[in-house]
């Protein structure tokens, strides 16, 4: 599978984690270009770190194409809403769905 190559500072996105189906490969964290996934230090119900996000989301998908087990939801900013969000929450809508993209991505919040 290859991606389209990400555009930094084109898109402020953010991603929900579904931490309870994490099981810790990290593969998100390697794959994500702008380096705002990290480990938790916490463990989920399965005993495994999960993914947190730092602010700079750039919406390009890559975690969400690389995770195995359907963690991520990423969604796009169109506007100048705050990048980040708290983990679980998407989100909040302030106008007409936008469509992500052909990366696989839940369609945002404009
Ligand atoms: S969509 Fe995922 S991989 Fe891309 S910048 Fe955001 S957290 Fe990183
Ligand atoms: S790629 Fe998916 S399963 Fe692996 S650490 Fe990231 S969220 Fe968890």
């Amino acid at each position: 599978m290859s991606a389209p190559a990400p555009a930094p500072g084109r898109f402020r996105g953010t991603v929900t984690v579904a931490a309870a189906r994490c099981k810790g490969c990290e593969l998100c964290v390697i794959a994500c270009p702008v380096d705002v996934l990290s480990m938790s230090t916490e463990v989920n119900d399965a005993g495994f770190r999960f993914p947190l996000l730092e602010p700079g989301c750039i919406a390009c998908g890559l975690c969400h194409a690389v995770c195995p087990d359907y963690v991520f939801e990423v969604y796009r900013y169109q506007d100048d809403q705050p990048s980040e969000q708290p983990q679980d929450d998407p989100p909040a809508a302030a106008g007409p769905p936008t469509p992500a993209g052909g990366l696989g991505l839940t369609s945002s919040p404009a």
